[in-house]
């Protein structure tokens, strides 16, 4: 049995251990950092640095590491042990302020997309105090930031806590422009939900595929999937139960709120979501949560899953990303209150982000776009690839009163009745929910759906806040100058719900209508990664983040290039590992059945004559001629790979790999899963799809 109040956050170098361990003028100037996001006074490092090592090392560190967040989507870290010798035979345990603070390291073995010059090889991690320090695996790991040698940043991370803040300073002009001077920073919070699966271990190192891929490449449809609808919220098997135990526990010891867990669609497939914070903290959790589902997985014999689509057919996993707007007071800037009609503040804002969502749909859909949530997006399961916002029935009535300049009246909320006395009764809530939506109002916050299982929030949120930050801006620009606010104030809402209205969509994302619809709208439908990778580099888009100073051209040059280096080597290796474990193990399994039913055919002859062997001969035609196809399709693979790594430029390639290798990868996987479904499961060598997803 754990104490949850004991452990929770006992790993963690939180506000309360600095608090008990530092001087009271060292704390103060930290929290104030913290809070304020105002830089660091580096004279205080060297004592916040001493109190940090004497804390870990208590809890049996014997290590530390800048953490970070490379271009790779995975987090970094270089273990450094904190001993320090003292004369020939002895040291001690010593941590500096400098070591603290700064980081230098050879980068060149990071994605730097051209930024870093092999000359200019050196990359730095920087201290980033907003997130707490923390100890695993007897290591204080420090969160950084890291950049280069030119100070342009090689992370996910620094360019979000350069949107946070932007989006809180222009959210603080609009503030006070309409007479509210409380707040003195604007926090935006996020909680991702996340989705996994988990194999069994056995199952799992049998598969190539999953080992080098992180998804199946072959496998024939199990008989059952997820068409009884028997797996989402349903009970827990033992075994998930006691690895989800396990996980919340370490997670709380780091002082992850993981608070929510349950049974998604698919079958072995699970969710689990903590309690919102604020964004920079939510990355960081949430590369931990990944971290640390994977590494609890191992104690239980099982592995978890994060790849967007592990299997086909049955659905894949994705983050959903909830997202809000509040001040340092406490006030949720969007909570509609009681009045949503009359709640200018609530408006302004809500206007701000139908136009950044409307005018920055394709960095949106740019934010999300990965190889593997391109089996995702707009594969009737997840949100389509176009971008549009949900905002249910009483704010879209609200929105359409203001456009069409007619009273909006309330609609009495219904009371729950369902004709049990015993049931207490409630009011049904404003909005109902819309599975389908890609963005959707969910009360006080937005919830942004389209994020795949496996990536790094960070852009999402980059891209979020810089856009309703430049939408806040001209709010603010327009307020400053006005001489009645109450009425600017009314027009400009006006103005921008009716300029962005097309966005807004509240009904079936998943339908064929509505693709026709949207394309009418004229927004943009950016169907794969590699058609949405270029709206990094659109001039609009090259202004907004250079205006508020979140990314220069140099930085989004270097994200550019990663994306596409990165999704050519992701296709190839699947590719590879397609041809690798066909020659290697499938066509041997097949060649060995063909052998087996060659021979019970000839003995079956020598027994009773050729009437016997009908079945053993259409089996062998059969399965011959499709071996014969896997072995064509897997040259022609191997073939079109190498044309694709030919090509002069990466999107070339990214576009041939698009294009021409993949839908070989799929005729292949057609083929093969067609082979399993007629050979015997003993000789099949790879785990089924039904004992993958059944047998945890
Ligand atoms: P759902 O019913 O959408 O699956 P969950 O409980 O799984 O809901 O997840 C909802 C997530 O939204 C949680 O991480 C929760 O903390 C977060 N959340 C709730 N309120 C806010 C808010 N104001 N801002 C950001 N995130 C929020
Ligand atoms: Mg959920």
């Amino acid at each position: 049995m754990i104490n949850v109040p004991e452990i929770y956050g006992c790993m963690v170098f939180n506000d309360s251990v600095m608090k008990a361990r530092l001087p009271e003028e060292v704390y103060s100037s930290l929290t104030k950092t913290i809070q304020t996001g105002k830089t660091i006074d580096v004279s205080i490092a060297n004592e916040v640095a001493d109190a940090m090592k004497d804390w870990a090392c208590e809890l049996g560190a014997t290590h530390y590491t800048h953490w970070f967040q490379p271009l790779t989507n995975v987090t970094a870290e270089k273990h450094d042990a904190f001993i320090c010798p003292v004369g020939r035979d002895k040291v001690i345990m010593a941590f500096s302020g400098k070591e603290l603070i700064k980081g230098e390291s050879d980068a060149s073995s990071f994605p730097s997309g051209g930024l870093r010059e092999t000359c200019n090889a050196r990359g730095y991690t920087a201290w980033d105090p907003s997130s707490y320090a923390f100890i695993k695996d007897k290591t204080l790991y420090i969160p950084t930031v890291f950049f280069s040698y030119g100070g342009e940043s090689l992370d996910a991370k620094t360019p979000l806590l350069r949107s946070m803040d932007a989006i809180s300073e222009q959210a603080l002009r609009v503030l006070n422009a309409i007479g509210e001077t409380g707040a003195s920073r604007v926090i935006t919070s996020v909680g991702a939900e996340q989705e996994y699966f988990l194999i069994n271990k056995d199952f799992y190192d049998k598969r190539e595929d999953l080992i080098y891929t992180g998804r199946t490449l072959f496998g024939a449809p199990a008989p059952k999937g997820e068409e009884l609808e028997d797996h989402y919220y349903g009970p827990l098997k033992t075994k998930v139960s006691a690895y989800m135990s396990d996980l919340d526990a370490e997670l709380w010891r780091l002082g992850i709120s993981a608070k929510t867990k349950h049974n998604e669609v698919a079958p072995s497939q699970h969710e689990l979501a903590p309690i919102y914070s604020p964004t920079s903290v939510a990355l960081d959790h949430n590369m931990l949560i990944m971290d640390t589902m994977k590494r609890v997985a191992e104690r239980h014999g099982m592995v978890a899953l994060l790849h967007e689509k592990p299997y086909a057919g049955i659905s894949g996993s994705g983050k959903h990303n909830n997202w809000s707007l509040s001040t340092d007071t406490g006030e949720n800037l969007l909570s509609p209150g009681k009045n949503p009609a009359s709640n200018t503040r609530f408006l302004l804002f809500l206007a701000a982000i139908i136009r950044a969502v409307d005018e920055y749909q394709d960095l949106l859909r740019f934010s999300v776009a990965t190889p593997g949530n391109d089996h995702r997006l707009g594969a009737n399961e997840a949100p389509p690839a176009i971008v549009s916002i949900f905002l249910g029935d009483e704010l879209e009535a609200i929105v359409e009163a203001i456009i069409g300049n007619t009273d909006y009246t309330e609609k009495a909320r219904l009371k729950a009745n369902i004709g049990v006395p015993s049931v207490p009764t409630f009011r049904y809530d404003s909005t109902d929910r819309n599975r389908t939506s890609p963005f959707a109002f969910t009360g006080n916050k937005f919830e942004f759906r389209m994020l795949g299982a496996a990536q790094n929030i960070a852009m999402p949120n980059i891209v979020l806040n810089t856009a309703v930050a430049s939408a806040l801006s001209d709010i603010a620009d327009a307020l400053e100058g006005a001489q009645d606010i109450q009425s600017a104030a009314k027009r400009l809402i006006k103005d921008t719900l009716t300029s962005h209205r097309r966005i807004i969509f509240n009904g079936n994302g998943y339908s064929e209508e509505w693709i026709a619809e949207a394309e009418r709208r004229g927004l943009s439908n950016l169907k794969t990664s590699v058609d949405a990778y270029p709206a990094l580099l659109a001039q609009k888009n090259i202004e907004l983040f250079g205006k508020f100073g979140v990314m220069n051209e140099a930085e989004l040059r270097a994200r550019h290039a990663v994306l596409f280096e990165t999704y050519c080597k992701t296709i190839s290796i699947e590719a590879r590992t397609m041809t690798d474990i066909v020659n290697k193990k499938i066509i041997p399994a097949i060649e060995r059945y063909l052998c087996e039913l060659a021979t019970t055919a000839k003995r079956k002859r020598e027994v009773c004559g050729e009437d016997v062997c009908r079945l053993e001969k259409g089996l062998i035609k059969n399965l011959s001629e499709l071996c014969e196809s896997v072995h064509e399709s897997s040259q022609r693979l191997k073939d079109l790979t190498v044309a694709a790594k030919s090509k002069t430029s990466s999107k070339g390639s990214a576009e041939y790999y698009r294009d021409f290798v993949r839908p070989e990868m799929a005729r292949l996987r057609l083929l093969v899963d067609a082979a399993e479904q007629i050979t015997p499961a003993d000789l099949w060598p790879l785990p089924s799809y039904g004992e993958m997803t059944y047998k945890q």
